[in-house]
């Protein structure tokens, strides 16, 4: 199936090499194959990963590379496998295709697949007029989110809601370090699960602590101060090795340290003590398609409200730049010109 306007070409924000800018470039539009949607991108998210990929930090990046895997569109045409309708909303994640095959697989675990695809870097991503995905790894997106407030669930919001269900039920109180694009949408939803939020800043950033206290963290603080109480688990958001050891510190016996993050600086060593009394330290990867269909049913239930700085799409290394540095509150979010 397929809407008759679709052009032949779209601009598309491309890595050509690791280690610099993306570039405004005019391509093809992808055809979708057999089981593939070709969306008509109305947003896409910018996520830490995209600058860990152009940096050369992930390896092989399938140059050249369009980036984007938090991408909101309507679907304009589709491959004789799909049965998604033409012109009906589709949020196209990380998690881009699995084999389906692997023990991990079999298991229910196909977020540790050993043969994946991830979208907007292994495969091109959304930051383009239109992007083409694997429709059984797409899920439908809530009506009470625009395309630009939807788009931060598909990765800071899937890797938070990850997270935050490993840190396990028995948490009451709950740190989180590094207070972004995850952390704003995994506040609203352990508040909303009645837990105790202890948010970690930069040291000194007023404007992050501020926003965490507004979101209902019970207590704000740099991430080299201690809470006045030890907590139960933390998540840590910031590619900072040096967090999980701080974090670590700062939980009780039984506590739980998770990293939610793709890449991160070493981790410096530490006394065992510091592990001791069944401690563990852990990170989540990637997604599953339940983590997907469970956070977009839940969202607007707490009801999530993400906060969007929105860029054009040339302004992708603007987006960037504001997310690494923490100017962004939130999420940064491209919205590209219809054609
Ligand atoms: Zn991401
Ligand atoms: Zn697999």
């Amino acid at each position: 199936m397929t809407d008759r306007r679709i052009p032949e070409s779209m601009q598309a924000m491309v890595l050509e090499r690791t280690g610099r800018d993306l570039v405004l470039s005019e391509v093809p539009v992808p055809e979708p194959g057999p089981t593939q949607v070709l969306v008509e991108v109305g947003a896409c998210g910018v996520c830490r990963t995209d600058r860990h990929i152009i940096d050369g930090e992930l390896p092989d990046p399938a140059l050249p590379l369009i980036l984007g895997h938090q991408i909101v569109g309507r679907a304009v045409a589709t491959g004789s496998a799909v049965d998604v309708a033409i012109g009906s909303r589709v949020g196209i994640p990380w998690l881009g295709h699995t084999d389906g095959t692997c023990r991990h697989c079999l298991r229910g675990r196909e977020n540790l697949c050993v043969a994946p695809e991830f979208t907007g870097y292994t495969v091109d991503g959304g930051f383009a007029q239109y992007a083409v995905a694997d429709a059984r790894f797409c899920f439908p997106i809530p009506d009470v989110y625009d395309d630009a407030h939807a788009a931060p669930l598909l990765c800071a919001g899937l890797i938070g809601y990850r997270t935050y269900r490993k840190c396990g039920d028995e948490v009451d109180r709950l740190g989180i370090y590094g207070f972004g694009a995850a952390a704003h949408i995994v506040c609203q939803i352990a508040v909303h699960d009645g837990k105790e939020v202890f948010a970690f800043t930069r040291p000194g950033d007023s404007a992050a602590q501020e926003f965490a206290a507004g979101l209902g963290a019970t207590w704000v603080g740099g991430s080299d101060e201690s809470p006045p109480e030890k907590l139960d688990a933390a998540m840590v958001f910031a590619p900072a090795g040096p967090l999980m050891v701080s974090a670590l510190r700062n939980v009780d016996r039984g506590g739980i340290v998770v990293s939610g993050g793709i890449h991160m600086s070493d981790i410096p060593s530490f006394p065992y003590a510091d592990l001791w009394e069944e401690r563990t330290l852990t990170s989540v990867a990637n997604l599953t398609r339940d983590d997907g269909v469970g956070l977009l049913e839940l969202a607007p239930e707490v009801p999530v409200r993400t906060s969007v700085e929105v860029y054009p799409l040339e302004d992708a290394n603007l987006a960037i730049a504001g997310l690494v540095s923490g100017e962004t509150q939130g999420a940064a979010v491209l919205v590209p010109q219809r054609r």
